[in-house]
C-alpha cells in the first residue's frame, strides 16, 4: 500500500532539508536579534537581519512566530529574577521573559513587610495592552496585584512582603 503524502508533510520534509542545509552554511539569526528587530523599527541591523531571513526558511518561521505573538500581545508572562533564589535589592525590578512588563515592589520605609507593587507595560506593547485587566501572581499562584491598566500602568499596595515567592506570572485578561 502506497503511503499518502500529504502538503503538510511535504512542507515538513522541506523545511527538514533546509534547515539541514542552512544549519552548517549559515550563522542564523539569534533569536534575541530577530525579537529587537521586531520591535525596533529603526533597528541599526534591521536591512541585514531582514535580507537574512527572507531567504532563509528556519528564520523566516521564527520570525513569523515571533511577529504573531507580539501582535495578540499574548496572555501568558513568566518574570524570573536574575539572581533566582537570592535577595535581591529594594525596590525589586523585575522584567518578565520576552520584555513586555516591568514588576516593581517597593517597600514601605515605615512598615517594613509592606509597601506598594506596580506593573509597568513596555513601550512596544502599549496601545495592545492599555486598559486591559492584568493580574500578578507569584510562584504560590499567590494574587499580588489585580488591576487595570492605565497611561501604561497599575499599582496597589501589597503586604506580606517576606512571604513572596519570587517566579512571577502575569496573566492579561
Ligand atoms: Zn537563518
Amino acid at each position: 500500500m502506497k503511503r499518502r503524502v500529504n502538503l503538510g508533510d511535504a512542507l515538513e520534509a522541506w523545511m527538514e532539508m533546509q534547515t539541514a542545509e542552512r544549519g552548517e552554511l549559515a550563522d542564523h539569526i539569534a533569536p534575541e536579534l530577530l525579537y529587537s528587530v521586531l520591535i525596533e523599527p529603526r533597528h541599526e541591523q534591521r536591512e541585514d537581519v531582514l535580507d537574512h531571513v527572507i531567504r532563509c526558511s528556519p528564520c523566516l518561521r521564527e520570525f513569523k512566530d515571533m511577529a504573531a505573538s507580539i501582535e495578540e500581545a499574548a496572555a501568558w508572562d513568566v518574570a524570573l529574577p536574575k539572581a533566582a533564589g537570592s535577595e535581591l535589592a529594594w525596590p525589586k525590578k523585575i522584567p518578565t521573559n520576552d520584555g513586555k512588563y516591568l514588576i516593581e515592589i517597593r517597600r514601605s520605609l515605615s512598615k517594613e513587610d509592606s509597601g506598594v507593587i506596580t506593573l509597568r507595560v513596555e513601550e512596544p506593547f502599549r496601545s495592545a495592552i492599555e486598559g486591559k485587566t492584568v493580574r500578578v501572581f507569584d510562584g504560590t499562584r499567590r494574587v499580588l496585584l489585580r488591576g487595570q491598566i492605565v497611561d501604561g500602568e497599575v499599582s496597589q499596595p501589597i503586604d506580606a512582603l517576606s512571604t513572596i515567592v519570587s517566579e512571577f506570572v502575569v496573566l492579561t485578561d
